[in-house]
């Protein structure tokens, strides 16, 4: 099995022509630089690297609410709506987000989950027969966190989460929390925790900031988000010099979850390089969760996003990673691929 074009290989997403060969057990085999026939343009299936699903229920409820207002728990307004919502509906709705994720090239999602083990179930049916895989960061209670692929804290004002933090240590499962949203007030107390990775941390102070650089904790910048929530903009270069960092597209009630809309955003607000937020949409993510992808590169699992390269929107650009990053879409998608033989159509088939 193999698939030719433009491909971006390895870490640094140089575009060579030529092919990506697909072993039987779904790993990338070889990547071959030759002349080829197709205008495809290859890449690593994205990681988005935070999500919240559960409000796909109430995309974009709440229009000019305060952050506080929006998803505060327990009464903000996606918490009400959630409580009002079966879990039938919920499935259904989370179903709808999944796919989307899928038909846009993104091979897994970083779900910060709530409702407890109920609420990891949940996930688990939504997804059914899907192939993107929707990791959950569960919340609410250890068992939530065995009955999923690790825990994901609301924030250190809320809570010490110092039994947590013990548990995921003990299974060898992430722990990831939410800091410096709105202020800096829990930077400090969520890395005293020694969290795997913090999410949006858009209120660091010079303090936070070496101590990222100290500990290197990653970070995932969800700044769509910020912006439709108005707290700010993270220090983007300024995290990235000290530590790794990954996207992610935060509420569906907020925002749609595309990675390429993400990416587009990013590229327009800061100075970081194309490549470097595009190791943001890939690797970085899939490092933070453990996956064995986000690389085309030798030994890899083979979830790649193919594009074509001369659909209306990219024909005739100069720069294929620029073009992926910053004028992409869902529409040039045209097959995501999951391992040996499977295609995700975003419908469910494999
Ligand atoms: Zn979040």
């Amino acid at each position: 099995m193999e698939r030719t074009g433009t491909i971006l290989r390895g870490r640094e997403f140089e575009p060579v022509e030529g092919r990506v060969v697909i072993d039987d057990d779904g790993r990338i085999e070889a990547v071959e630089e030759t002349s080829v026939e197709s205008d495809d343009i290859i890449l690593p299936a994205f990681v988005n690297a935070h999500t919240h699903i559960g409000d796909s229920i109430a995309k974009e409820a709440g229009g000019g609410l305060s952050l506080e207002e929006l998803v505060a728990p327990p009464d903000g307004l996606k918490h009400r709506l959630l409580r009002a919502a079966s879990q039938d509906e919920l499935a259904a709705a989370m179903r709808r987000s999944l796919q989307f994720m899928q038909r846009g090239g993104t091979a897994a999602c970083l779900e910060f989950r709530e409702g407890g083990v109920e609420g990891v179930r949940t996930l688990e049916r939504a997804a059914e027969g899907l192939s993107i895989d929707a990791l959950s960061f569960a919340r609410g209670s250890i068992d939530a966190m065995h009955a999923g692929d690790g825990f994901g804290a609301s924030g250190a004002n809320d809570d010490s989460f110092d039994r947590e933090r013990t548990a995921t240590r003990e299974t060898g499962k992430p722990f990831g929390i939410h800091a410096g949203e709105v202020d800096s007030s829990d930077i400090n107390p969520a890395l005293d925790l020694e969290p795997d990775f913090l999410v949006h941390m858009v209120h660091p102070e010079p303090v936070h900031l070496e101590r990222l650089a100290d500990s290197e904790i990653p970070v995932v910048v969800c700044p769509r988000s910020n912006l439709v929530t108005d707290v700010g903009l993270s220090p983007y270069a300024e995290l990235d010099e000290r530590t790794t960092l990954a996207l992610g597209t935060d509420n569906v009630m907020l925002n749609s979850p595309s990675m390429f809309r993400e990416m587009e955003f990013l590229a327009k607000l800061s100075d970081l390089p194309a490549a470097e937020i595009l190791r943001m949409a890939t690797v970085n993510g899939a490092e933070i969760a453990d996956l064995e992808y986000g690389l085309v590169e030798p030994g890899r699992e083979a979830r790649l996003l193919v594009l074509d390269g001369d659909s209306d929107n990219l024909a005739g650009a100069r720069d294929p990673v620029r073009a992926v990053v910053r004028r992409a879409g869902v529409d040039d998608v045209r097959e995501v691929r999951y391992g040996a033989d499977a295609t995700a159509d975003g419908d469910g088939d494999r």
